[in-house]
């Protein structure tokens, strides 16, 4: 490959869209601080993500930490080790200590059989991922969050625009946390939201995204700045008029990659169940090297020097990261160490050309001969 293919690469609207958008902001002057553009924002994702409660942030990770926050979590909260190293940190940053649950081996969600087991006097919260667009087993949880009196925030940061039997996944637990970064299926350059049920849940993400400070001279929590700006929004509301074609060109790249690899043994692609609607925001492959004769770093190795910049996603475990190794009470979680080892995420893109994924499977297919 001449150039090289990355994993991602951003979703943009035209220079000429972005630049109309933003123009209005050289005369109002107003950057940032709820303004016009955040507003709208809110009101358009509030739509598109058929949820009535949303509150903007700077990024996913804040979106995250603040959730946290409003919640007032104390002592242990369960989570997956399969996940972007946010998720872990988001929870260890707040004083709580997580607890890893393993994940299944089809969706790469947690394992919800094994969520009990884990529950101790401490626990007070389970932080579950919707991995790659994939959605958790929402009612289970559900199910067990009211048993013991558990809180749900949900890092849906994988999962925009996704649909579980026909609701939005913006629409379970307490509140779930989205990422907008610029790699993510929708972005806002950096940004981020959490949707949340209780509107109380909303008034403290006001608080903590905005030092705490209701008017002039009055500030009643003690809050961080975790502000979406003007600009992030106006990138939002452009990319958002053209989110469903960018996801209907996903869709595109990753069928292709199905056909291409749908007789190719030992390589397994994700599967989407039949209640889901899915945003195509990653092709992760499975590589069973006793049927392929090869492994995972192998093939990343081949394609890496064929300028195709897959990903290991995710390893290490967030578990097992210098940071955290042997801090936390060590569980059994088989399935996530076998999927971490031998999981690689392909590039996928709105605008990858399918003579790429071609290409792609092509090399892939190559060391079988
Ligand atoms: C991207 C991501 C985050 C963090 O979001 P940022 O917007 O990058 O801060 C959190 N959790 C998961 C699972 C992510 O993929």
């Amino acid at each position: 490959m001449d150039k090289a293919i990355y994993v991602t690469r951003s979703s943009m609207p035209s220079f000429e869209e972005y630049v109309d958008m933003i123009r209005p902001l050289w005369d109002s002057a107003m950057l940032t601080n709820m303004g016009i553009y955040h507003k709208q924002l809110e009101a358009e994702l509030m739509k598109y993500m058929d949820t009535e409660n949303i509150s903007l942030m700077s990024n996913g990770h804040m979106a995250l930490e603040l959730a946290i926050q409003a919640m007032n979590l104390t002592g242990e909260v369960i989570t997956t080790p399969f996940t972007f190293i946010s998720t872990t940190h988001a929870i260890v940053r707040n004083g709580l200590s997580p607890t890893f649950c393993d994940i299944n081996t089809d969706d790469y969600t947690m394992d919800v059989s094994k969520i009990e087991d884990l529950i101790t006097e401490k626990t007070t919260a389970i932080i579950p991922v919707h991995v790659y667009g994939n959605v958790s087993n929402v009612d289970e949880i559900d199910r067990i969050a009211k048993k013991y009196r558990l809180k749900v925030i949900y890092d849906s940061a994988h999962a925009f625009g996704v649909k579980i039997h026909g609701k939005s996944v913006a629409d379970f637990g307490d509140a779930s946390t989205f990422s907008f970064h610029a790699t993510k299926v929708f972005n806002t350059i950096e940004g981020g939201a959490v949707t949340y049920k209780n509107k109380e849940i909303g008034e403290k993400l006001y608080n903590l995204k905005n030092f705490g400070i209701r008017s002039e001279e009055l500030v009643v929590d003690i809050g961080a700045n975790a502000k979406m700006n003007e600009f992030q929004a106006a990138m939002g509301l452009c990319n958002l008029k053209h989110i469903d074609f960018e996801i209907s060109k996903r869709k595109k790249v990753v069928e292709r990659y199905k056909e291409n690899l749908k007789d190719i043994p030992g390589i397994k692609m994700m599967e989407i169940k039949t209640d889901i609607e899915t945003n195509y925001a990653y092709c992760p492959i499975l590589i069973d090297k006793k049927l392929t004769g090869f492994d995972r770093d192998y093939l990343y190795d081949i394609l890496k020097e064929k300028n195709i910049h897959a990903r290991k996603y995710f390893y290490p475990l967030t578990s097992d990261q210098a940071c955290f190794k042997n801090q936390y009470r060590s569980i059994d979680i088989p399935t996530a160490r076998h999927v971490s080892k031998n999981i690689m995420t392909l590039p996928l893109y709105a605008d990858l050309q399918l003579e790429i994924v071609d290409e792609v499977c092509r090399i892939i297919k190559d060391e079988y001969k």
